[in-house]
């Protein structure tokens, strides 16, 4: 259950930020999953449900899907590997380095009597 204790992690900072304003609940939070980052976001959001509680019981959890970016450091191609993470550089052949896609961060968090 490798989500669930990322669920609780995002859960904390999203409780930490309400405590921080008061108490206030917990609207919605919005995290960004890379497609290379190894966690399901279905679990993730399952997971999210199941544990959410006290100022975060009513959250909502919005994930955002990173695509995976990828550069050959030997002549700079930039490409989109996809699926099926092929992370050779296409035109020359060497290794690519990932640029994006291995995150998993929470972006925002929205709290109930936020600017509306
Ligand atoms: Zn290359």
């Amino acid at each position: 259950m490798h989500e669930a204790g990322i669920a609780a992690e995002i859960l904390e900072i999203a409780q930490a930020q309400s405590a921080l304003l008061g108490g206030a609940r917990v609207a919605e939070v919005t995290v960004r999953v890379g497609d290379m980052s190894g966690v399901a976001p279905e679990a993730l959001e399952f997971a999210f449900e199941a544990l959410r509680e006290g100022e975060a019981s009513g959250a909502v959890l919005v994930i955002k899907r990173i695509a995976v970016l990828a550069r050959c450091e030997t002549c700079g191609t930039d490409s989109r590997p996809g699926a099926d993470l092929v992370l050779w550089c296409a035109v020359c052949g060497k290794p690519l380095k990932v640029l994006e896609g291995e995150e998993l961060m929470v972006e925002s968090i929205e709290l109930e009597g936020d600017a509306e």
